[in-house]
């Protein structure tokens, strides 16, 4: 509607001036002179300021994600994760300094940090925030569960569905990763799936390999199989759950 209003505006605008050319002359001599003041001259139209596109004014963010490394972290990684979920899940992404793991974590008989414990630990993080604000942490650790019988299993990463922490290792990730390239696509599609859990989204049960809320079922393939975009049913779902605002 503005579009076409400011169009409509800019029209007059030109045919006023256009009009003024030919008619001001003969207008001003048929003045008589008990017709008052002469009005002021015809200014041109001050520019209107650019407006964005009415696209660009709608809301374009679903919650707001606090990214932490709990002890050292590449940062052109933590850049490109920012991206991935600014881009794939439309989330405001904000960043804490870099934070010790926390010691409570710590899963002495495998030598490795218990990632349930670093979920509980994280909101602790950012205290001020409400609690529809989320907290991504990225480690270098190796990190483990409970899995079904398995007390103790390794995971790429951890994130409660729905709630407020996630965390990702890259430690598992890096194993026979082809590259720096391949192992970022797969840390980032790692966090975009541990972000889809906090925001609600369960593992994808379309037959998508692509669609990274695909159960890792303990390998690698899913990960690397995935394009790093949510399928049409995930994404429908995001929408329906965690609407813009
Ligand atoms: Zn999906
Ligand atoms: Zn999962």
């Amino acid at each position: 509607m503005r579009l076409s209003r400011r169009t409509l505006l800019c029209a007059l605008s030109a045919w006023s001036l256009a009009g003024c050319d030919t008619t001001a002359q003969a207008a001003q001599s048929h003045r008589t002179p008990n017709a008052g003041p002469n009005p002021p001259e015809a200014e041109p139209p001050e520019p209107e300021p650019p407006q964005p596109p009415p696209e660009a004014r709608e809301p374009q963010t679903r919650a707001t994600v606090y990214l932490v490394s709990l002890g050292p972290f590449d940062a052109g990684m933590l850049d490109a994760i920012e991206a991935g979920l600014a881009d794939e899940l439309q989330v405001e992404v904000k960043r804490l300094g870099r934070k010790p793991l926390p010691k409570s974590a710590w899963y002495a008989p495998r030598k490795r940090f218990r990632a349930d414990i670093i979920l509980d630990h994280l909101p602790t993080l950012i205290p001020d925030e409400p609690e529809s604000t989320r907290i991504l942490a990225l480690t270098q650790k190796d990190i483990s569960t409970t899995k079904g019988k398995f007390k103790d299993w390794g995971v790429f990463g951890l994130g409660n569905m729905p709630g407020q922490a996630a965390v990702v290792s890259n430690y598992r990730l890096k194993r026979k990763a082809k590259g720096p390239k391949h192992l970022r696509r797969r840390i980032v599609n790692t966090a975009i799936h541990e972000v889809g859990h906090m925001l609600g989204l369960a593992h994808c049960t379309e037959h998508d390999e692509r669609c990274p809320m695909q159960d890792a079922e303990g390998s690698i393939a899913n990960t690397d199989a995935s394009t790093g975009h949510l399928g049409p049913q995930c994404r429908a779902e995001l929408e329906r759950e965690l609407p813009r605002r």
